[in-house]
């Protein structure tokens, strides 16, 4: 568990063990606070068959098909967009059949402020009635877009927030690099988004850039293979190889040189186009920079 959320899994693991868990819960906190890992575990806990505590004892039926990702009475929504009524109904379904391990039940909705209307109105009634020894879990960093008539049937918890020290002192344990406090201030109660876009960042360096470029000129790569690879980070490709481009600008500097500028340019002005196809503006600003090189060498 993560440090910050320890205390707060302890008093529930305290309440399933007196059996005073409420059977749905609603859990707060904004999205990199680590909710999804958090309920998860609540739910393993829920199933297992020989707790010590609030832990898990690892070796049961239910512990081993949790370690599986393959617990039949574990059941779990969630959607890149919207969650739909069909698959709130069919979960329901199998909610009230009755449990194939004989113990609980638990059903997860990931970002439950993303089920529609529809899908909410039709888990209300298993809000209100569940069946014997079923927990629902709903997490959310959108809370005032879930209907009220869902809000009232669950107990609501937010999660603490850690303070910054405690977001970098984890953080330092999972990233080698270097950490600018003052990034790491904009995602201070965020600590799973902070380590994202740290190791987003170490994912595209300029290491990484200039051996690209390297067997671009050998022969040993093409601009279209490089620019597939790169486009996620075609931001800092461009920059880097406008960069690149300045250097090169010597009095006596090829022509190719200033075609190089003109296409940086012209690539700045594409990538703003939301729709636009990065893999088709890199191909050509890297074969004009292989160009360039060509015309120096
Ligand atoms: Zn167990």
């Amino acid at each position: 568990m993560f440090p910050w959320l320890e205390d707060s899994f302890k008093q529930l693991g305290s309440r399933i063990a007196a059996n005073k868990l409420h059977h749905a819960l609603l859990i707060q906190g904004p999205a990199g606070l680590g909710k999804s890992s958090f309920v998860l575990q609540l739910a393993q806990l829920l199933l297992c068959k020989a707790r010590q505590g609030h832990k898990v004892c690892g070796q049961c039926q239910s512990c081993l098909l949790n370690a599986a990702t393959t617990h039949p009475d574990l059941h779990v929504v969630e959607s890149d967009k919207q969650i739909g009524v069909d698959q709130i109904r069919d979960v329901i379904k199998k909610l009230v059949s009755s449990a194939h391990l004989s113990g609980a039940k638990v059903l997860i909705i990931y970002d439950a402020h993303t089920m529609t209307e529809s899908s909410a109105n039709a888990l209300l009634k298993t809000l209100e009635e569940p069946t014997a020894n079923t927990f629902l879990l709903l997490t959310t960093d959108k809370p005032e877009r879930i209907l009220a008539t869902i809000k009232s049937r669950c107990e609501k918890l937010a999660l603490p927030l850690p303070p910054l020290d405690a977001t970098l002192a984890w953080v330092k344990t999972q990233f080698d690099g270097e950490i600018d406090i003052n990034f790491a201030k904009l995602f201070s109660a965020r600590p799973l988004a902070l380590l994202a876009e740290l190791q987003e960042e170490q994912k595209f360096t300029y290491d990484i850039f200039s051996r690209g470029l390297e067997a671009l000129l050998q022969g040993q790569t093409n601009a279209m293979q490089l620019a597939m690879d790169w486009q996620d980070s075609a931001d800092k490709v461009l920059k880097w190889t406008q960069y690149w481009a300045r250097q090169q600008c010597t009095d006596d500097a090829p022509e190719t040189v200033w075609q190089l500028h003109q296409q940086a340019t012209k690539v700045t002005q594409q990538l703003r186009n939301p729709g636009v196809n990065k893999t088709l503006v890199l191909t050509e600003l890297l074969d004009k920079l292989a160009l360039v090189k060509v015309a120096l060498t």
